[in-house]
């Protein structure tokens, strides 16, 4: 099936592109790193790479390592946001701001600086806020969240890698320190361990590229998923979400990543990005080896390429 590049009119193949796309990054590999300090993930095999596109007309395209389950990681700060705001509407504001916070995802400093008031839900404060709130509706936040990819997305596998949630919950000590901070602000209800056991247990949820990519599909299409034939969450949330997204989803390199690829998008360090173009469709990219601020390097190339080839792009 073809596609029309809404900036050129010309149209393309998006099998075509991304089959390209993996031709054309492979020597770039070697470049970045693999993220250690979770013991498990630096155990992957960094030279993977798997790309897949879903449309608003429900066509799904996958290239490379496209199935294989990886750990999302901070992508899951996406739908735990969306959780949180079907849930509770606009009051997760009243907790965690909108802002950028233009220092490294785990930053402890300014979060003591300003009173335990988190800049955003995408670094680990806001996150370890936004869970805390999804506890008191639920015993099991990752459960919730496997639930709304496998609905939205239509999909039925992925699921928390236990192994990965031990190996991060054992190391978890920055992001104690975060809970601890945010409980000695009363920004968070629970203990801030079981906050952060919870928290680490989204994290390493695992889903391929392709189902990241259907379960995203929302969020170009006003809350509507056409893989599940429902409204996910409302049109305004969405405008929300992606706006977050575009501000703050892609850490200290948002507003470069925006420069170069011109979609709101969401990282994790296990090497994942997921990119949405409203109206069109979603991008999700996954290759292990990080650049220096944790974005995977490969992916972004990828997704500079794929921008610049479909058009897919909000700038
Ligand atoms: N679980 C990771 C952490 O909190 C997520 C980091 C990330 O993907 O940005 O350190």
């Amino acid at each position: 099936m073809m596609t029309r590049n809404p900036q050129t009119g010309s149209e393309f193949s998006l099998a075509v592109l991304l089959d390209d796309i993996c031709d054309h990054v492979r020597p770039a590999f070697g470049r970045g790193k693999v993220a250690d300090y979770i013991p498990e993930l630096a155990r992957v095999n960094p030279r993977k790479f798997g790309m897949a596109v879903a449309t608003v007309d429900s066509e799904i395209i996958g290239a490379g390592d496209c199935d294989e389950p990886f750990s999302l990681q901070s992508i899951t700060k996406l739908f735990a946001l969306i959780l949180v705001l079907n849930r509770g509407g606009d009051e997760i504001w009243t907790r965690v701001g909108k802002e950028p916070s233009g220092t490294a995802f785990n930053h402890l400093a300014l979060l003591e600086a300003e009173r335990g008031a988190p800049r955003n839900p995408f670094v680990n404060a806001g996150a370890l806020a936004v869970t805390d709130y999804l506890m008191a509706r639920t015993k099991d936040v990752a459960g919730l969240m496997a639930g709304f990819i496998r609905v939205a997305g239509g999909v039925d596998s992925g699921g928390v890698n236990e192994v990965v949630a031990a190996s991060e919950i054992a190391t978890a000590f920055q992001n104690r320190a975060i809970a601890n901070i945010l409980k000695a602000h009363d920004t968070i209800d629970h203990a801030p361990d079981a906050v952060v056991d919870a928290y680490c247990r989204q994290c390493a949820l695992e889903f391929s590229v392709r189902d990241l990519a259907r379960a995203a599909l929302p969020l170009a299409l006003q809350g509507f998923s056409p893989l599940a034939g429902e409204t996910m969450m409302a049109p305004r949330l969405v405008r929300r979400v992606n706006a977050v997204l575009m501000t703050s989803g892609m850490y200290e390199s948002t507003g470069s990543f925006a420069y170069r690829v011109g979609l709101p998008a969401k990282s994790g360090v296990g090497g994942g990005i997921v990119a949405v173009a409203p109206g069109r469709g979603v991008v999700a990219v996954w290759s292990p080896e990080l650049d220096r601020v944790g974005n995977s390097l490969v992916g972004t190339i990828a997704l500079e390429l794929f921008a610049q080839n479909s058009g897919w792009s909000i700038l």
